[in-house]
């Protein structure tokens, strides 16, 4: 847990899956890359999960609602997942919150390793919201482009986690940047979809950015030309963390990465040679 002024932002850690690095690096070559990550036997990458649970002006806070509450175990043996704390529910049991005390989830987006916890399967089969008495926001964008997959998106956008909130009205869609909550503002961070979302918080001064896939790794925040092969729109990418960078720099703000296992959370920095550096932050996850 850390404080942004007033704000409590609490990570969690929603499981770790080992992935194939052309997705996390994409055109990056493997000399270069593997100085920042060292891929297993089996050549995969650890690939974090990342929530956050938020309190800020009296609200109950979830971003994003990572991989599901159960695993498919096919998924979860051909990415050999670790989760120690089990899902974001058990997180916040240890927290002390029940989900229906949450008043606010914020989809970054609708790939289905960020919002595959918005519901789950009742033991009829149904599925029913995970938090039942919070309101639910993502980009209307990203809700269209989610409905309409293509061929190259439709492996990652599955109606369930999203279409049933949306026809309840439990679903608000968001056009363009939005203010959420007290000192927590969504602002559209295109390229790794045309919707997708990053989280902003201020509060006494103080900053912080849950940049989501925007930049997946601390690395791809640190050298724009990195990005992942999973971005869609990966000349949008370079432009929009440019901008977010610059911000970065000036306010010193502390940024989250959220499939970063090795450097999750830091401020960036100028180093001595004037490069964007990541100075890690140690934190504990719930
Ligand atoms: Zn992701």
């Amino acid at each position: 847990m850390f404080e942004i002024g007033d704000i409590r932002i609490h990570l969690i850690n929603d499981g770790i899956t080992h992935v194939d690095p052309g997705g996390a690096f994409g055109l990056v070559p493997r000399a270069l890359w593997s100085r920042i990550l060292q891929p297993d036997a089996d050549g995969l990458v650890p690939m974090l999960n990342l929530n956050l649970y938020v309190e800020a002006g009296g609200k109950k806070i979830v971003v994003d609602t990572g991989l599901g509450h159960s695993i498919d175990p096919k998924m979860a043996r051909i990415t050999r997942i670790e989760r120690p704390g089990g899902s974001l529910l058990d997180a916040l049991a240890r927290l002390g919150v029940a989900p229906a005390d949450i008043d606010l989830v914020i989809d970054t987006h609708l790939h289905s390793d960020h919002c595959g916890g918005n519901m789950l399967v009742g033991a009829d089969g149904q599925p029913r919201p995970a938090f039942p008495n919070a309101e639910y926001v993502v980009q209307r964008r990203e809700y269209e482009d989610a409905m309409r997959p293509n061929e190259r998106t439709a492996a990652t956008y599955f109606p369930v986690n999203y279409q049933p909130l949306m026809e309840s009205g439990q679903m608000r869609l968001l056009d363009g940047d939005s203010d959420l909550a007290q000192g927590v503002f969504g602002h559209v961070t295109r390229g790794h979809t045309p919707g997708h979302m990053s989280v902003r918080f201020e509060s006494q001064g103080q900053h912080a950015l849950f940049a989501c896939d925007m930049a997946c790794y601390a690395v791809h925040f640190e050298r724009l030309g990195w990005m992942t092969a999973y971005d869609v729109e990966p000349l949008e990418t370079l432009e929009t963390k440019r901008k977010w960078q610059a911000w970065a720099l000036e306010t010193s703000a502390i940024i989250m990465f959220p499939h970063d296992s090795v450097r999750p959370v830091g401020i960036i920095r100028l180093d001595d040679n004037g490069k964007p550096t990541l100075q890690p932050i140690a934190v504990d996850f719930a």
